[in-house]
């Protein structure tokens, strides 16, 4: 009973090697086949090395002990929730004018295109009939602030001393845990 998924293919890639140098971080290519003949794969990502497994972790281009990476995923969760609740804030104080500063909103849609920020949809149609704040608001996930910070940039808004104190406050507890991932790193 039951549609079950075989392994058909595994492909393993070194990314990096471990402190102790026996084993690595490895990226694990599986391929599945199942009864009828469908496929899929996926990558999986994991350490690779009696020695250093649990004991190490590689982690945004570092292998970094552990207890080290664990304190730098909370810092990070912290900076997330902040960065999520400024964005709310930013966007529910600017959007409104945000869309006035735009000569139109093709100009807006047209700008995210080439700048890269928000995920809009292939075309314009789309853009205007799914609702426009649906694409910068948190229906799709939130959005990055550093794209909310780009739109409200290109126009004439200006960020009250309280906003731009949160921004650099964040700015500055990223560094410090970009830094702690760098002083204790072994390798
Ligand atoms: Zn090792």
């Amino acid at each position: 009973m039951g549609n079950k998924w075989e392994l058909l293919n595994t492909e393993e890639t070194l990314i990096k090697v471990c402190p102790c140098g026996k084993g690595g971080y490895y990226k694990v290519y599986k391929e599945y086949t199942d009864d009828y003949n469908r496929s899929h794969s996926k990558d999986e990502y994991h350490v690779q090395c009696n020695e250093c497994y649990g004991k190490y972790r590689y982690y945004k281009q570092h292998w970094i002990p552990t207890e080290h990476y664990e304190v730098v995923k909370k810092r990070e969760k912290i900076i997330s929730d902040l960065e999520n609740e400024l964005y709310r804030e930013l966007f529910n104080s600017h959007f409104d004018n945000i869309l006035v500063n735009f000569k139109s909103k093709k100009a807006l849609y047209e700008f995210c295109q080439i700048n890269r920020i928000f995920n809009m949809p292939g075309t314009l149609n789309t853009f205007y009939k799914n609702g426009i704040a649906d694409y910068f608001s948190v229906r799709y996930g939130i959005p990055r602030i550093a794209d909310l910070i780009m739109l409200i940039e290109r126009t004439s808004i200006e960020l009250s001393n309280e906003e731009v104190k949160k921004l650099e406050s964040i700015k500055k507890e990223k560094q410090e845990v970009s830094n702690y991932l760098t002083q204790n790193s072994v390798l």
